[in-house]
């Protein structure tokens, strides 16, 4: 039975993703690179429950876990080797079928998209406003608060109550996409499925504790740098900071300890839109972007080839002095303000 509150935005569950399901035995589960807290918790929840149905998993990660998200139970289940996921995929003959969580387009399953987007069917299971089609079966909804969200849905169609492990997985996802039920993707179904996970065990303040009083003092020593290179410009509606690999060195950081960095930009009281650039890797600059109120981020990602979400969106660019990467991305951000602050006026 779908609820009222999703009847009422108009997301339902494609029956052929809840028959492919149903139906198949072995499942290759996937989620996107450098996994967030939704990306982790979609995965190991999707994983167990289908688990409980008496299916076969490969629960397929790129990389290793964030030590930010290892506290989650079942995370040590998240296998990253190619060759046992091969073995798998053969040994499984036709009675197989793959789930990618949370990827808004092919790129983001990473490295072995071509082995993986051969098994068929190929279901999707996605809320990003950027999504573009792949895969054979989709669900993608951008008025979902999560990935997370999504699969508590599609556990109630299949009338399968999360584990303690799941619903805290679950609990996890939404909570960290919402940034603690505070954005606006956050609706009362949202809570209502918070209450359900809260009914089925989980404490909301013991992951609060994991999530956000879990930090090292590498991270804090890295934030300080990160947060003196605030720059404000646009009159106060833009604010940009930065991280450079030498500020990973000097502050032994790692680099998934920058998740949430962009809050502090972000929390500025005329702040319309943060810029985050980062030197994560060697070959590469990333930017993270977060918008406040009316201006549209994940367009503006898009005209750098990146994607994401109306108030969360990020793009990356060959590895070059962080101050070109600002100096293209601002004209396109002042661009997306004035277009925004117009439509506004207009309505
Ligand atoms: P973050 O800033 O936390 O890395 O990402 C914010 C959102 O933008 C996430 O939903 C993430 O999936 C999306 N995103 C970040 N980088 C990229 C990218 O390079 N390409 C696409 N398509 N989406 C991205």
């Amino acid at each position: 039975m779908i609820s009222p509150e999703r009847e009422m935005t108009g997301s339902v569950i494609p029956e052929k993703i809840l028959e492919v399901i149903r139906t198949t035995d072995n499942f290759v589960v996937m989620t996107h690179v450098q996994p967030d807290g939704d990306a982790v918790g979609s995965l190991l929840a999707m994983s167990d429950m289908l688990e409980h149905m008496g299916k076969r998993v490969f629960a397929f990660i790129d990389e290793p876990i964030s030590h930010l998200y290892d506290f989650m139970p079942g995370c040590s289940r998240l296998n990253s080797n190619v060759d046992e996921m091969r073995h798998f995929i053969a040994e499984s003959g036709a009675d197989i079928c793959a789930i990618a969580l949370d990827c808004g387009e092919a790129d983001r399953v990473g490295r072995n998209q071509e082995m993986l987007l051969s098994v068929s069917p190929f279901l999707v299971i996605d809320h990003h406003l950027s999504h573009l089609n792949f895969g054979d079966y989709r669900w993608v909804e951008p008025q979902c608060s999560s990935t997370g969200e999504m699969i508590y849905e599609i556990a109630e169609a299949l009338d399968q109550t999360p584990s303690y492990n799941g619903a805290f997985a679950l609990y996890v996802a939404i909570c960290t996409d919402t940034g603690s039920f505070r954005y606006e993707c956050t609706t009362a179904r949202t809570f209502a499925i918070a209450g359900k996970l809260v009914d089925l065990g989980v404490k909301p303040n013991h992951v609060a504790g994991l999530i956000y009083d879990n930090f090292s003092p590498e991270r804090l020593q890295l934030m300080q740098m990160v947060l003196a290179t605030l720059e404000l410009c646009e009159d106060g509606q833009v604010a940009c900071i930065h991280v450079t690999r030498e500020m990973f060195d000097t502050s032994g950081a790692l680099v998934q300890d920058v998740e949430g960095f962009i809050e502090y930009p972000r929390s500025i009281r005329s702040v319309k839109v943060a810029v985050f650039i980062k030197e994560t890797r060697n070959d590469m600059v990333s930017v993270s972007l977060r918008a406040k109120g009316e201006c549209n981020v994940s367009e503006i990602a898009k005209q750098f080839g990146g994607g994401g979400h109306r108030n969360a969106s990020g793009c990356k660019f060959p590895a070059t002095e962080i101050d070109l990467v600002r100096r293209q991305i601002l004209p396109a951000i002042r661009d997306a303000i004035a277009g925004s602050t117009a439509q506004k006026n207009v309505n």
